[in-house]
């Protein structure tokens, strides 16, 4: 017991010098105390940098080391690695022994042989008589028993919490975070056995991208006697991935020193699938995004979970047709070239999963039959393989498909399936959502009863078309349309034929209607029509068009209905410039027309109405003179300058009104035109014109061919070429002897008829005449297409001739034109010497004007004829 290293102790004790007397029998007692210490505890010193100065017998036997080996070495030779100098909690103790305090407690030591010596402790600093630091005196005693014994306890503490059966993985580690066991339940999850990882750190094995910040919270956690929580993608061993939660928590000992970790690792792939995807759709909806950007979204997300995947949502319309809605990774060429594309028992992944209604895995593209017809639009972008899914409504309805493409050979995994079906449901979703939208967005802008535009929509688009017509400088009508009497049908007949009778006039009004008006329903039995390029002879056209539809007996049940409507009319932009004024002021225009006279309409503004009851008027009385055969022809000669003979005549209709006096043709012809007279017109010009030709004949009266001008509405008539032939075979008359004039509009309106027509009567070898010539859009591309053999040099050249330079070389032109085409071409409109001079030396061969003579009745063309030579020579016409 008393060796040097104790007998060292013992000269030099620290409790000698706090207690000091002097007296004998003090050092004596204190003499026997530290025998006591000696004999039962474990005492060792060390210099204040932490060298071992001795140990007594007790402390040299529980490390197994002699104190040879010890006197001189420092205290880390008996700490466990981790402790070491350098590493905090070392340092900690001799700081605080340095700064002269004293520690106890529970500490690790190792012995000589590795064996792990836990002691209590209590490390007391000694001073000299100065008060300074002399060394560091350490008393413990060995509980390494004890220790032992309450670490077995609490490892049969947690092994019976970690039961095999359950689900949940557990992962046990000692205090420096090395696995030391897993049950059943993480070999199942993770697939590896305790014997393939005993030792390495769970976190770096299941969970290698986490970041070091993580890692550095678990351990203090862990150390502090808090459980931590981590919500991560794993890796299993054959690579697959989970959402796992795994909680850790930490086992200490009594004296709070980490003795193992307890993990517990449950699977919530689904949960946070559902976290990160449905709580992100779900708000997308909620806040109205459109389908298109919720796809997107998800595809990013699966994206993103999944990098190893290149996503695709396509959507299938009631035809079956598959439109794109999202695939962010793929170019814009991919899902054109999938647009539009009919769904069927053989069109790739997703065109036969939405046939079939059932996922289709096809690990090759390249090979794989269902892809013949599109591996070539897959197989350059580095798609391999290709998984779909249909996506399917709550009623039972393929909406759309959800495709995984990889850039591999491969089918989906275990992740990929769950990760689609948690996505197919919130696409179900958006796409139901975006329907529902559809038919809320119908029932909110049409009325349901006539399927019309409502109020609303009406607004919206009138507006549309406005802007439209104020960038454009172009007219636009607004109509207001009320029925008549309808408050009496439905009072007398029930509601059930008033709705009927809403409908059919919400057909009337949609008759013949351009795709561009726009028609609605405003409230009861009040409908707009917004008329864009339409003025207000258009539009008074329509509302009398709409008078005549509406006018055509309509059988509702047992009742035949003839239906009239007052119409009011405003114009933009003379009346208003904004939907609302158009239409305040067509509604007051539509009162007026109630007020005035049942089934009529009128003009919001004065002038207009007198303008359109004057064209009425004018209507009505032409209609009436064209039945009774009021109008009449005059003829205008024609002359060949070559000779000053008769070349012909042009008739000319003329109008003359009971009370209006003369109307002139360019008034009455548009306006026959207009109000659909023009084709009966035409005709009885035409016989009216043959018929004068044959009365001339029989009197001897010579005129070559008569002109007739005809609009081209004429050859929307398919007969006309028969008609011709009948006039000319009636009055026994040749085909040379009847000319028409037509115009290059009638190349214009696009009727299919009108070129035939042409041809028919070019054939019948009745000569054509290209009338106004130089005008419009001129024109040597329209007279290869029609089979002139007459060109007209329109009046406004010659008219010019003598003072516009311009006006002289185009008719210039035309002669020149006229001449390599070998036509005929005549000056109209020649009022004076110098023009016919003109014309004389640029070649023309025909002129015609008031310079010869007006349009004149037949009479008086027959009394012209019989004097003109004198008036020729004056004009030194076929003197050359
Ligand atoms: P247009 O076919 O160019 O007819 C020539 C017009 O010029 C006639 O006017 C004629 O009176 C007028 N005119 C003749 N010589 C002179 C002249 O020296 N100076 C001036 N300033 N004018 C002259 P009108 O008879 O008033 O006819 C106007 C237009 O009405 C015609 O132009 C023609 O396009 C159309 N039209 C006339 N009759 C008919 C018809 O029976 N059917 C069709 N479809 N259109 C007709
Ligand atoms: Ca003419
Ligand atoms: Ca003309």
């Amino acid at each position: 017991m008393t060796e040097p290293v104790s007998s060292d102790i013992r000269n030099r004790p620290l409790v000698t010098q706090r207690h000091a007397s002097g007296s004998a029998e003090a050092l004596a007692e204190i003499r026997d105390h530290l025998d006591a210490i000696d004999r039962s505890m474990m005492v060792a010193r060390f210099s204040p940098d932490g060298v071992f100065l001795g140990a007594n017998t007790l402390f040299l036997n529980s490390f197994g080391y002699a104190i040879e080996e010890i006197a001189g070495a420092p205290h880390e030779l008996v700490c466990p690695v981790k402790h070491h100098s350098g590493l905090s909690a070392h340092q900690d103790l001799w700081r605080v022994l340095r700064s002269g305090r004293p520690y106890s407690g529970l500490v690790e030591r190792v012995a000589r042989d590795g064996r792990a010596v836990w002691l209590e402790v209590t490390y007391a600093p000694t001073f000299d008589q100065t008060g300074q630091l002399l060394s560091i005196l350490s008393i413990s005693s060995d509980v390494s028993l004890r220790v032992e014994r309450e670490r077995s306890e609490s490892k049969r503490l947690w092994q019976s919490l970690v039961v095999d059966e359950t689900d949940s993985a557990v992962i046990v580690t000692d205090g420096q975070w090395r696995i030391v066991y897993v049950n059943a339940g993480f070999t199942r999850m993770f697939g590896y056995h305790l014997d393939e990882i005993h030792g390495r750190r769970p976190i770096a094995l299941l969970v290698p991208h986490v970041k070091p910040a993580v890692i550095e919270e678990a351990i203090s956690s862990a150390n502090a006697g808090r459980p931590f929580r981590l919500e991560e993608l794993t890796f299993a061993k054959d690579g697959q991935r989970f959402w796992n939660k795994m909680i850790i928590n930490p086992v200490r000992d009594t004296h709070g020193l980490l003795v193992n970790t307890v993990s517990v690792v449950t699977d919530i792939t689904e949960a946070k699938m559902h976290e990160v995807i449905h709580h992100k759709g779900l708000d997308a909806l909620a806040r109205e995004t459109p389908v298109v950007q919720i796809m997107d979204m998800i595809c990013q997300e699966v994206e993103r979970i999944s990098p190893e995947v290149v996503s695709s949502i396509l959507s299938v319309d009631e035809n079956g047709r598959m439109h794109a809605l999202a695939a962010p990774s793929l170019p814009e060429k991919f899902s054109r070239a999938l647009d539009g594309l009919v769904m069927g028992p053989a069109s790739g992944s997703c065109g036969t999963s939405a046939f079939r209604g059932a996922e289709v895995v096809v690990t090759d593209i390249e090979t794989d039959p269902l892809w013949v017809d599109f591996a070539q639009i897959a197989l350059p972008l580095g798609l391999k393989a290709c998984w779909s899914t249909p996506i399917i409504s709550s009623k039972g309805h393929v909406v759309g498909t959800f495709a995984f493409y990889y850039r591999e050979k491969r089918e989906p995994d275990v992740f990929h399936r769950r990760l689609v079906d948690v996505c197919v449901n919130l696409c179900a979703l958006a796409l139901e959502r975006e329907a529902a939208r559809a038919e809320i967005q119908k029932l909110a802008f049409y009325d349901a009863l006539t399927e019309l535009p409502n109020r609303s929509l009406l607004l919206a688009k009138a507006e549309q078309a406005i802007a439209g017509a104020a960038r454009d400088s172009t007219p636009l009508a607004v109509l207001f349309v009320d029925l008549d009497r309808f408050k009496q049908i439905n009072d007398t007949l029930g509601h059930t034929v008033g709705d009927d009778v809403l409908r059919l006039a919400a057909q009337s009004l949609a008759q013949g209607r351009r795709s561009s008006d726009i028609i609605g329903r405003l409230a009861g039995d009040e409908f707009v029509l917004v008329l864009p390029q339409c003025d207000g002879n258009h539009a008074a056209d329509i509302a009398e068009q709409i008078q005549i539809n509406l006018s055509r007996p309509q059988r509702v049940g047992d009742v035949t209905h003839v239906l009239s409507a007052s119409i009011g009319i405003s114009l933009f932009p003379e009346n208003g410039e904004d939907i609302e004024t158009l239409l305040r002021r067509a509604d007051i225009a539509m009162y007026e027309a109630k007020a005035s006279q049942r089934g009529g309409f009128s003009f919001f503004s004065n002038e207009m109405n007198l303008r359109a009851q004057e064209r009425l008027a004018l209507e009505a009385a032409l209609r009436q003179a064209i039945r009774e055969k009021q109008l009449r022809l005059f003829y205008q000669p024609q002359i060949r300058l070559a000779d000053g003979a008769i070349y012909g005549v042009e008739a000319l209709a003329r109008w003359h009104h009971p009370v209006l006096g003369e109307i002139s043709p360019v008034r009455f012809i548009p306006l026959a035109e207009d109000c659909g007279l023009i084709g009966e017109l035409g005709l009885w010009v035409l016989e009216e014109a043959c018929r004068q030709m044959a009365a001339w004949r029989s009197r001897g009266i010579d005129v070559p061919v008569v002109a007739v001008n005809l609009s081209p509405t004429n050859f929307h008539n398919v007969d006309l070429p028969d008609i011709i032939a009948d006039l000319l075979q009636r009055f026994a008359l040749s085909p040379q002897q009847l000319t028409l004039e037509i115009t290059e509009n009638v190349l214009l309106d696009g009727n299919v008829g009108t070129l035939a027509s042409i041809d028919d009567i070019r054939d019948l070898g009745v000569r054509l005449s290209m009338d106004d010539f130089g005008t419009g859009y001129s024109s040597l591309s329209y007279l290869r297409r029609l089979p002139v053999s007459e060109l007209k040099l329109d009046k406004s050249f010659v008219r010019d001739l003598q003072h516009d330079q311009t006006a002289r070389a185009l008719s210039e032109a035309v002669i020149r034109i006229g001449e390599s085409l070998q036509l005929v071409v005549v000056a109209e409109g020649v009022e004076d010497q110098a023009q016919l001079n003109l014309l004389k030396q640029q070649g023309f061969h025909v002129i015609q004007g008031f310079l010869l003579s007006r349009p004149l009745a037949a009479p008086a063309l027959e009394a012209w004829l019989a004097k003109r030579q004198p008036l020729l020579e004056a004009m030194s016409v076929g003197s050359f």
